[in-house]
């Protein structure tokens, strides 16, 4: 009973408090138990993770993760099954997406990403606004693998297709087909990623159409939800990152991504242990300092990315204080009386 207070005062919902209570009483071995309890950062088979949204919150349920943001990249296609599936295993589950900004070299907005935390996703603007960006996703994939092709690799549009499933096509999707079909030529999938299919990488298109900043934090805000700067030290291409995530600042985004396993992504791959912990203890100083609420995550693609179920993320009481504050920005949903 106290326990259950303490996570009550930490924020958790009641489901997610007697999950975990019900986990440990039952005494589940965890094949590894997650370092945050709290990740808000992980993408299922609706967009390039390998794990369909039950196998996801079945991994969390495993690992002892309690509170399961899930993030898609421009798809809120698994989030039906995700909430179901966390109702059943007592896992609170966060609904979010991820998405994918335009460049604007101008103001030094190159390859964001926002992260929506909180939306109510079956908010007719943010679906239209997802479908025309699935559209042009895909013209941007297939024109990148038929770039590939005429590069000299093996790389089938029929089976990255397939891979992708009813998925979101992914440059995962691209790397995995590349490296299983061209024995020998890439060391591993990061390689792929960098020298191929990433900006600037040989194989790389850009996308015809692609919301900007401003629009991506209305379609946010107006699903109920609260804007995010994700991962703010992993655009290669942006030169001032203070200052871009300061300029994201006064355009109304509510958070900032601070806790993500740079060291196990791109293009940080490889970073030295120091030198992950450096890049979040400065995000975390500059998102305080601007007046922004903190989250964290993982960036879990299940079986497609080197990096765990909670390797990074929130502690309980982090997670409840950033729940206050995104309860403090998120505007009523236009729908509602
Ligand atoms: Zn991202
Ligand atoms: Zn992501």
């Amino acid at each position: 009973m106290l326990l259950y207070h303490k996570f009550a005062q930490a924020g958790l919902s009641s489901a997610a408090a007697q999950g975990i209570i019900k986990l440990m009483s039952m005494q589940v071995q965890h094949d590894a138990p997650a370092r945050f309890p709290v990740d808000l950062h992980t993408h299922t088979s609706a967009s390039d993770g390998s794990d369909t949204p039950a196998e996801l919150v079945a991994e969390a349920r495993r690992r002892g993760v309690v509170v399961l943001g899930i993030t898609d990249h421009d798809s809120v296609a698994g989030l039906d099954a995700a909430l179901d599936a966390g109702r059943a295993q007592g896992i609170e589950i966060v609904p979010g997406v991820e998405l994918s900004i335009a460049n604007q070299p101008e103001r030094d907005f190159m390859e964001l990403h926002l992260l929506g935390y909180g939306i109510d996703h079956h908010e007719p603007a943010l679906v239209a606004a997802l479908q025309r960006a699935a559209e042009a996703r895909l013209e941007q994939k297939l024109a990148s693998v038929r770039k590939l092709q005429s590069l000299g690799f093996d790389v089938p549009e029929a089976e990255v297709l397939a891979l992708a499933g009813a998925g979101v096509l992914g440059r995962a999707h691209i790397a995995q087909v590349a490296l299983a079909r061209n024995p020998g030529r890439f060391r591993d999938a990061e390689q792929i990623f960098r020298e191929y299919i990433s900006p600037g990488g040989l194989a790389y298109v850009p996308r015809a159409h692609q919301i900007v900043l401003e629009e991506g934090i209305q379609l946010i805000l107006q699903a109920g939800g609260a804007p995010v700067l994700a991962h703010p030290a992993s655009y290669r291409q942006v030169r001032q990152p203070a200052a871009m995530v300061r300029r994201a600042a006064a355009l109304g985004i509510a958070g900032l991504e601070s806790r993500y396993p740079y060291d196990k992504t791109r293009p940080h791959f490889g970073a030295g242990a120091s030198e992950p912990a450096d890049l979040i203890s400065y995000y975390s100083d500059l998102g305080r300092s601007l007046g922004l609420g903190m989250t964290g995550g993982s960036d879990y693609h299940g079986r497609r990315k080197n990096v765990a179920l909670g390797e990074q993320g929130l502690t309980l009481e982090e997670y409840a204080a950033w729940r206050e504050y995104a309860g403090a920005v998120r505007r009523p949903r236009s729908r509602r009386e």
